[in-house]
């Protein structure tokens, strides 16, 4: 390791809070974790990073920079059960007694399958193959899936955060708020005073977060997440801090329209593909996402390419129905 890499990467965002960057062995390359170090008070971290030898030291390190240990963490609060952000949550539980606390949604929706892992799977896997995954790809994903779960600790008991809850951090009021889309239960907390938002994934600067409707989700997670970027529009922070390409970020409601567009764009498209020729999911993907894509890049596509064609459908805009010969849904005008 390199003098420079040993350096923690800590920003100080508002008071006792700093934001860490934590590497990820993800396109993204970090993933922020925020430690808050009030004086007297509770020491909270906000996301926890992947389970790997890399994460687990810059966070010891993260924690070392501002006087802590493990031991010290009596909080936890993850935005949103995402393997890049809960990965760690339960050594952090175990290494320290911390409390473990997501919004009530995600704790059902998401974090719940972390312990059903080995139920989640077949279902995960009928969902894509039902909407066209080719049968050659299913085990590259079920074995990718698998890579992802080996890095993730699950915390053995998480409590429930509500939207609309306060939670105190570095001596101030943060409203809990409810952010779906990205994850059906993913958490922001906002504090009017200072106008700054803990975003995690809800928003990022530099890439569009996945939208994806995955087995066991909410049915409209694209549905969701429009709404979600009106709510970040009205609310209008000055700063965000960011789970990627952060860790703060400014002009939140520019941003939150660029990706409304964004997605209002992809659904144009993808109805005028499903008007053309009746097609599943997987094969729309290849032409919303046509370029060359590992496997995981596959399945987000897959996943966002199935969130946008699901709204149209629910919006009664387009239609879909099952080919019994193949076993695939088609969608279409
Ligand atoms: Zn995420
Ligand atoms: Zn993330």
């Amino acid at each position: 390791m390199t003098a420079e890499s040993a350096a923690p990467l800590l920003t100080p965002v508002l008071g006792d809070l700093y934001a860490l960057q934590v590497p990820i062995p993800y396109p993204m390359k970090y993933v922020t974790v925020l430690i808050d170090r009030p004086r007297g008070g509770p020491v909270t971290m906000i996301d926890t990073a992947l389970d790997t030898p890399e994460a687990r030291q810059a966070i010891e390190d993260g924690l070392g920079a501002l006087g802590l240990h493990w031991s010290d963490v009596d909080r936890v609060i993850i935005t949103h059960h995402h393997p890049d952000h809960y990965g760690l949550a339960g050594v952090v539980e175990e290494r320290s007694g911390a409390s473990v606390h997501m919004l009530d949604v995600e704790i059902g929706r998401g974090e719940r399958y972390w312990h059903l892992w080995e139920e989640w799977l077949p279902g995960h896997l009928k969902h894509m193959r039902d909407h066209g995954l080719p049968a050659e790809s299913l085990n590259d994903m079920g074995a990718d899936n698998r890579r992802g779960r080996e890095r993730v600790h699950p915390a053995s008991r998480v409590q429930p955060l509500r939207e609309g809850q306060h939670v105190t951090l570095s001596g101030l009021e943060w409203e809990v708020l409810w952010l779906p889309g990205h994850a059906d239960g993913h958490l922001g907390l906002w504090n009017e005073e200072q106008s700054v938002l803990i975003a995690g994934d809800a928003i990022l600067p530099r890439i569009s977060p996945n939208v994806g409707l995955y087995a066991y989700t909410r049915p409209d997670p694209l549905g969701d997440y429009l709404q979600t970027l009106g709510k970040l529009e009205a609310l209008n922070p000055a700063r965000a801090v960011v789970g990627h390409h952060g860790p703060v970020m400014e002009g939140v409601q520019a941003r939150a329209r660029e990706l409304r567009d964004h997605h209002h764009e992809r659904l144009d498209f993808m109805k005028a593909e499903a008007a053309r020729e009746a097609r599943s999911a997987y094969d729309l993907s290849l032409v919303m996402f046509n370029r060359d894509l590992n496997v995981s890049g596959r399945r987000f596509a897959l996943a966002e390419t199935l969130a946008h064609v699901e709204h149209l459908r629910l919006l009664g805009q387009l239609y879909r129905t099952w080919n019994e010969p193949r076993g695939v849904w088609l969608y279409h005008a």
